[in-house]
């Protein structure tokens, strides 16, 4: 096989507040979650200083709720070359908000972050990854709200989220003018194994790095690593919950900055707009495309 360039991975990160994640909003009742402070200005900006850093762009999925709080962060995001997108408005989950209240969302959402950026935003992901088999109109309001993408999908069996039959890489989806851009995975004893979110924390930095480093070398194609700012925090408010909740949700923020040091100086990552123009698109792609 032909000497080829190396691959450049893609960095995604879900602008949020920590008590936006899954294991806060099913653990905590509403009076307990607006008691919270905000933490997501300071988590965001130290994390922008990391890849700055290091060189690294990514793709920030942000909640229209921040935009519309901080537009300074909006802006010190786009300022330092990265690509501003969608993680929807305040968090609620697809298959929870149903059609007509999913629409105002995502264009709520696209609104606020357009205003704060000064540019149109294309991409968009669901919280918590909640585009399921019974959400199967998500895709054409996404379209219909001027996204060009979706990073939606992630392809492994899971409690909580997962669409395990999906690709693992970019394809068009079928019927509408929309890339997918599924959350990276590796394959491992013949299945899907996770690398980002709660798994970034979880596995060592040297599996996560060979994980990476397999799919650029057996599959020739970049992995989509996630993030939160809040996973970089171990200083945020721990307040009473469920073990397994405790434990989702704050195991390994003590060490994972050093993690993603480690990852961000062994690989390069940008962001997906850029990526999307170099990559190799499943066949399903073309047809989307032509459609
Ligand atoms: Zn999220």
């Amino acid at each position: 096989m032909a000497e080829t360039a190396p691959v450049v991975n893609v960095l995604t990160v879900d602008v949020e507040e920590y008590y936006h994640g899954v294991e806060f909003t099913t653990a905590l009742d509403a009076p307990a979650l607006a008691g919270l402070p905000s933490r997501v200005v300071a988590q965001t900006e130290r994390l922008l200083d990391v890849l700055d850093a290091h060189g690294a762009r990514a793709t920030f999925f942000t909640l229209g709720l921040v935009a519309q709080r901080f537009p300074r962060l909006i802006r010190s995001i786009v300022t330092r070359g990265h690509e501003l997108a969608s993680h929807g408005w305040d968090h609620t989950p697809v298959f929870q908000l149903g059609e007509e209240a999913f629409r105002l969302d995502v264009h709520r959402a696209k609104h606020a972050l357009e205003h704060a950026a000064g540019h149109a935003v294309r991409g968009y992901r669901a919280p918590n990854y909640s585009i399921r088999h019974d959400t199967p109109w998500a895709y054409a309001i996404l379209a219909e709200e001027g996204h060009t993408y979706d990073s939606s999908v992630h392809p492994i069996g899971h409690d909580r989220y997962g669409f395990p039959e999906a690709p693992r890489f970019v394809y068009g989806v079928p019927g509408h003018a929309l890339w997918e851009v599924p959350v990276g995975t590796a394959r491992a004893l013949g299945t899907n194994v996770p690398v980002g979110g709660g798994f970034f924390r979880l596995f060592p930095a040297t599996l996560l790095r060979s994980a990476i480093a397999s799919v650029n070398r057996l599959d020739q194609q970049p992995l989509v690593l996630y993030v939160h700012p809040w996973e970089f925090d171990p200083a945020q408010p721990r307040p009473p919950m469920p073990w397994l909740h405790r434990f989702r949700h704050y195991v390994g923020l003590d060490g994972a900055e050093r993690k993603l040091r480690t990852l961000l100086s062994a690989f390069r990552f940008t962001t997906i707009e850029n990526a999307l123009g170099s990559v190799r698109i499943a066949p399903a792609a073309a047809i989307a495309r032509a459609s």
